[in-house]
C-alpha cells in the first residue's frame, strides 16, 4: 500500500495525475479501495469555473465523489466492515454535534467533510478514507457500478422521499432529463407514483426518460423572438397543461414539480404547472439568480423548497430501492474509462457526447489498476 496515484486538479482547466500518500485511519475510519466513480456536472464545473458558490478551489484538489469501492484496512474501533467488504461510500463526514447534525438534517452541517469540495480532496485516487458509518455494505445483487450510481440516487430520494414527503398515487413532473432528473423520476415511480412527467429540451433525453421511468414527456416549444421569459414560462406552462390534460386541482393535477435543471424558465414553469396547495423542489443547480411569479406562489400556498445532497435515511433508502429490484441504474451508465482516461471521462460529460456522437448520461471511471469491463 505505498502508492496513491489521484486525479486533481490544480486550478481551472488544469487537471493532472499525482501521487498522493496513503491515508492513515485511525477509530471507527475505513481504507477504501476506490473501484468505481462516476463523474457529476458538480465535479466538471468546479474544472471549468474553479468554484461553485461560495466554495473556491484555492489549493490543488483531488476530483471525484460518486464512489464505490473495497474495504482494504479497517481502524480499532470498526464494527460493522470487514475487509474485503464491497461498499458504496457516502461523501459527506459530518461533525456530528452542530444544531443541524443534531436535528437530523445533517447536510446543512457547516462542518461537513465533503469529498471534492474545496478545501477537501475527493475519492479519484486509489485509496479513501471514510468513518463506517457512511460507508455502506453493498446487497449481494448490487454492483460496484450501481454503488457509485448510490450516490445520484440519494440525491434523488432525498428530494423525492425525504424533502417533498411523495407519497404513493401522487403525480410528479421533473424537470431536467440529466442522471439526477432521471434518478427522481426512478424514485418517484419506485416509490407508487400515478404519473411521471419528463421536460427537457432534448429529445433524445425525453426518449430515454420515456423508456425509463417516465409516463409522460414534454417538449417545450421555442422561445419567440423578444419573447419576455416569464411571458414566454406562461405559455409554456400553458401548453404543457393543454398538451398532456393536466388541471390546476383536482385528480389530473400535479402534486409535486421538481426542478433538476435549474433553468429560469423551467423554474418559472414548474412554479405555474403546480396544482393549487402542491409542493415545488429545487435540486437543480443552474443560475444562481432567476425571477420567479411570485404571487403565483403566493396564492396557490405552494409549498417551495430547496434540497441539497442527502441526509438520514437517504443512502440506505437508495440502495434497498435498487436491492427490491424497484429501480435498476444499470441503464444511465453510458461511459466507462480507465483510470488513465480520466481526462477524457471529464471532457465526454461536459460535452455531454463523446466522439462517436453517443450521449452520456452518466460517466463512470475505474480505479487504478481496474479493468472498466469489471462491473
Ligand atoms: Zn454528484
Ligand atoms: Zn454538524
Amino acid at each position: 500500500m505505498s502508492d496513491n496515484p489521484s486525479f486533481l486538479m490544480r486550478g481551472i482547466e488544469d487537471v493532472t495525475f499525482e501521487q498522493r500518500p496513503v491515508p492513515e485511519i485511525v477509530d471507527d475510519e475505513v481504507l477504501v479501495s476506490v473501484k468505481k466513480t462516476g463523474i457529476c456536472g458538480s465535479d466538471v464545473h468546479f474544472v471549468v469555473a474553479g468554484r461553485i458558490g461560495n466554495f473556491i478551489v484555492e489549493k490543488p484538489m483531488v476530483l471525484g465523489h460518486e464512489s464505490s469501492g473495497v474495504v482494504t484496512k479497517v481502524g480499532p474501533n470498526v464494527k460493522t466492515l470487514k475487509v474485503g467488504d464491497r461498499v458504496a461510500m457516502e461523501p459527506g463526514a459530518t461533525c456530528r454535534k452542530c444544531d443541524a447534525c443534531k436535528s437530523g438534517r445533517y447536510e446543512l452541517c457547516p462542518n461537513i467533510v465533503f469529498a471534492a469540495t474545496p478545501p477537501h480532496d475527493g475519492t479519484l485516487g486509489r485509496y479513501y478514507r471514510i468513518p463506517e458509518d457512511i460507508c455502506y455494505k453493498l446487497p449481494d445483487n448490487l454492483t460496484l457500478e450501481d454503488g457509485a450510481m448510490i450516490e445520484p440516487l440519494s440525491v434523488a430520494v432525498h428530494a423525492i422521499a425525504n424533502i417533498a414527503g411523495f407519497r404513493p398515487n401522487q403525480s410528479i413532473v421533473v424537470f431536467g432529463a440529466g442522471p439526477v432528473g432521471l434518478a427522481c423520476m426512478a424514485a418517484a415511480r419506485a416509490l407508487g407514483a400515478s404519473r411521471v412527467v419528463a421536460v427537457d429540451i432534448v429529445p433524445g433525453r425525453l426518449e430515454f426518460a420515456k423508456s425509463y421511468a417516465a409516463t409522460d414527456t414534454y417538449l417545450p416549444p421555442p422561445m419567440e423572438p423578444g419573447e419576455a421569459r416569464l411571458r414566454y414560462s406562461e405559455r409554456n406552462a400553458a401548453t404543457l397543461m393543454k398538451t398532456l390534460g393536466i388541471e390546476e386541482r383536482g385528480p389530473r393535477s400535479i402534486d409535486l414539480v421538481v426542478d433538476a435543471s435549474g433553468a429560469e424558465v423551467s423554474i418559472q414553469t414548474g412554479i405555474i404547472v403546480a396544482k393549487t396547495g402542491g409542493t415545488y423542489v429545487q435540486v437543480g443547480m443552474g443560475s444562481p439568480e432567476i425571477v420567479i411569479p411570485v404571487t403565483t406562489l403566493l396564492t396557490k400556498e405552494l409549498t417551495f423548497k430547496g434540497s441539497f445532497r442527502y441526509g438520514p435515511g437517504d443512502y440506505p433508502l437508495a440502495i434497498a430501492l435498487v436491492a427490491q429490484g424497484k429501480i435498476d441504474l444499470k441503464p444511465l451508465i453510458t461511459h466507462r474509462f480507465k483510470f488513465e482516461d480520466a481526462e477524457e471521462a471529464f471532457k465526454t460529460t461536459r460535452t455531454g457526447k463523446s466522439s462517436d456522437g453517443k450521449g452520456v448520461i452518466k460517466a463512470v471511471i475505474s480505479g487504478p489498476d481496474v479493468s472498466p469491463d469489471e462491473y
